[in-house]
């Protein structure tokens, strides 16, 4: 353990105060080891707490390769969703029919991939979200392609269990057992949605054809983020910080239209221009990414977005309906 902590130390020497702080974040992260299912790789094996090679292999990669590791990142694919929850935390129903987006082609999705892993030597957990995953068509490909690049170590797609999935993907998804997996939120504690709810037949197309998958029972929700006009200097700290964790995004990245945003809120608010005061800047346009801007960006304790949301805490019933809606888009 000390000649460890020594090593570290030895190589921050070497770092720039922005890494330094960068592997200060990452070193929090470790709550993302191990959630899914999947057989782990040598250096992500251990316990919460005692994840003795996770944070060395990756500061060490990234040392050699000067290139940042990007530790959890949800990738909106689409805006359309099968549901229209009221608290969605990605802001579903509040897409319209002027900002709302399709779901991604295999050609849109692949340009925007290799621009981010150019800048990057490793993502740890590439979350696939929408809206609903299993509306975007090319999603075969999409997991087929990720996966063949080798710098994306899970995959985790994100349904609601209103599909099923394609022949094709279930094929991909099978392929690539051992990185790519499903991740079914289950809404069923919501007896409204049980009609719309296929988990069994989910279930049991996924076991049937090989493909790793965890269910997430999503019993409570909290209410979605709300922008105000009046910054907090405070609340951005607190709402960001590691040690409070007040924010559910406090440590995940948010991928939307080609963009790198903080979160669901900040990637919403910029699409309809709520957010697009704020100074200096707080998102990349991945056309603009740099390896170096990646390392400052992730290297920020928080971010002065945080200090004009006010997020809700306030637990209730999990993807209650929007009334006159039954799709959000
Ligand atoms: S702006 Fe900050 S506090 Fe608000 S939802 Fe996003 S990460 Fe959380």
């Amino acid at each position: 353990m000390h000649i460890r902590k020594s090593l570290i130390k030895l190589i921050g020497l070497f770092l720039s105060k922005e890494r330094r702080d960068y592997n200060k974040r990452c070193e929090k992260s470790e709550d993302w080891i191990n959630r899914q299912k999947i057989k782990p790789y040598w250096w992500e094996k251990g316990r919460p707490g005692k994840y003795r090679y996770f944070m060395p292999y990756i500061q060490f990669r990234s040392w050699l390769t000067r290139k940042p590791w990007i530790v959890s990142i949800d990738w909106a694919l689409t805006t359309y969703c099968t549901l229209a929850c009221r608290d969605c935390s990605h802001f579903m129903t509040e897409f319209t029919k002027e900002t709302h987006l399709p779901p991604i082609s295999f050609e849109q999705y692949k340009r925007q991939l290799d621009m981010l892993l150019k800048h990057v030597d490793g993502i740890y957990n590439l979350q696939i979200v929408g809206g609903e995953t299993l509306m975007v068509k090319d999603l075969p490909q999409i997991v087929d392609y990720t996966a063949k690049t080798g710098k994306v170590k899970h995959i985790i797609v994100i349904t609601n269990g209103t599909m099923i999935p394609k022949p094709k993907l279930l094929e991909v998804m099978a392929k690539h057992k051992g990185i790519a997996e499903i991740l079914i939120s289950d809404y069923s504690s919501n007896k409204d949605l049980l009609p719309r709810l296929k988990y069994d037949e989910l279930k049991k197309t996924l076991d049937d054809a090989d493909v790793s998958y965890v269910e997430v029972f999503d019993k409570e929700w909290v209410g979605v983020p709300k922008y105000t006009p009046d910054f907090d200097r405070e609340r951005a700290r607190r709402y960001y910080s590691y040690e409070t964790r007040e924010c559910l995004f406090h440590q995940t990245l948010h991928l939307i239209d080609g963009m790198l945003a903080v979160c669901p809120f900040h990637g919403w608010g910029l699409k309809h221009g709520i957010l697009n005061h704020i100074e200096p800047k707080e998102y990349i346009p991945l056309e603009e990414l740099t390896t170096k801007k990646l390392y400052k960006w992730l290297a920020k304790p928080y971010y002065d977005l945080c200090g004009y949301c006010i997020v809700d805490c306030v637990p209730r019933p999990n993807a209650i309906q929007k009334e006159g809606m039954t799709c959000s888009h």
